[in-house]
């Protein structure tokens, strides 16, 4: 929306000296990793779409918007430390006026290699703020007026979030200490289980919300924190959309009936958008697989975000695609062969992928939603196919905008 967003020249941790302050990682290209897709359009469409960005709030509900490591075999060794590269500079060029930006979360291992340790949390959460003192690229989000200033001044407004409540423990108060640091999204629990509720990896997805995760779903009501239930099963997500007081969001779930992947039922669909919540598409790494487009692409998610769009109605679906900058598919690798001391239980569902048509081509990469810059081809997609102006800018944000003036 408004100004072309302006990038100040600067690099991450740039007030560091590199090699002397901290160990230096070759990282990725910040553009042009992979050969960029954009949804081809018409003069007549590229001109719509030129006057729909400028007119209107662009808001990505889950992305982790910044550089890995060239070779993502140092992907585990440059998370333990402690700095995240935000990619400024393709930031300021992905057209997108707020980012969620969920953090190290998971692959935060600075002292522990389990995982998800609160002084760890602190410390990302830290480091990446300190960072941003020192650009004008990104400014950090806290309220809804941030989100309008950032676009009026040519920035990308930044949200900080946690994918799960996991560091907090059984302290109700750090949720709101996580709330004065700047964090305003936070998820009940990542895959595995904790305090608060059951996760959708674990063999057994019967476990609901806790009491303790009753508390804290209240706790974040009255805090004004954005609730998350993109990693819970889906008991535990019921549960919490039942006990907030408030509507919520799945930031980053595919639709289970269709799709393959990161996912969620239809029941927990049809809850969040009764209680007017909004469910941002995800798609990380290998997408949303379906049956008409068993690898992932730009067109496998937006299939699960129109049979969203059928099945909760268009004012209840945003976007979450939760990529990065760099080679996703190729950290899953390191990433889940690294975990320690963990067995194959019993009933622990293995990854599957559908079968692949003959002549149908895996790049490796989810062509036209493979990192956040590409994330604008939610837009291009629906005017394409017949989208108006005010359905496309629903999803694009406007969705998500509500949500955040009732929450916050
Ligand atoms: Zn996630």
């Amino acid at each position: 929306m408004g100004k072309k967003k302006v990038y100040d020249g600067y690099k991450a941790y740039g007030y560091l000296d590199a090699r002397f302050d901290y160990r230096e990682f070759k990282l990725c290209k910040e553009f042009d990793r992979v050969p960029p897709y954009y949804v081809p359009l018409s003069k007549v469409e590229e001109e719509r779409f030129e006057e729909f960005v400028d007119r209107n709030v662009i808001i990505d509900l889950h992305e982790h918007p910044v550089l890995w490591p060239e070779d993502m075999s140092e992907s585990m060794i440059i998370q333990e430390y402690g700095r995240d590269f935000t990619a400024y500079e393709a930031l300021s060029k992905a057209r997108i006026d707020c980012v969620f930006d969920h953090l190290m979360d998971g692959t935060a291992y600075i002292t522990s290699y389990s995982g998800w340790k609160w002084t760890d949390v602190v410390h990302d959460i830290g480091m990446r703020l300190c960072d941003f003192h020192h650009q004008s690229t990104v400014t950090h989000c806290r309220t809804v007026d941030d989100i309008e200033y950032a676009a009026e001044d040519g920035k990308v407004a930044l949200v900080l979030c946690l994918e799960s409540a996991t560091p907090i423990e059984n302290e109700l108060d750090r949720i709101d200490v996580l709330y004065g640091l700047g964090v305003r999204s936070m998820g009940i629990c990542y895959s595995e289980s904790n305090m608060l509720g059951g996760g959708m990896g674990e063999a057994f997805k019967d476990a609901g919300l806790t009491d303790f995760g009753y508390d804290a779903v209240k706790r974040m009501n009255r805090v004004g924190m954005l609730i998350d239930v993109g990693h819970t099963n889906d008991r535990t997500a019921m549960e919490t959309i039942e006990a907030s007081d408030g509507p919520i969001c799945d930031s980053h779930s595919g639709p289970g009936a269709i799709a393959r992947g990161h996912t969620k039922g239809d029941d927990v669909l049809k809850a969040l958008a009764e209680n007017n919540g909004v469910l941002g598409v995800g798609g990380a790494g290998r997408g949303l697989l379906t049956e008409k487009h068993p690898v992932g692409s730009i067109e496998s998610y937006m299939e699960c975000v129109e049979y969203c769009i059928d099945f909760m109605g268009i004012d209840h679906v945003g976007c979450g695609p939760d990529t990065l900058y760099g080679d996703h598919q190729g950290m899953y690798k390191y990433w889940f062969a690294r975990r320690l001391g963990h067995h194959r239980r019993p009933g622990r569902e293995q990854r599957t992928s559908l079968p692949k048509p003959p002549g149908v081509e895996d790049p490796g990469y989810v062509r036209g939603m493979e990192n956040p810059n590409e994330f604008i081809n939610v837009a291009r997609w629906m005017i394409k196919n017949g989208y108006s102006d005010e359905e496309t800018a629903k999803v694009l944000g406007g969705n998500a905008l509500r949500l955040l003036k009732k929450v916050w």
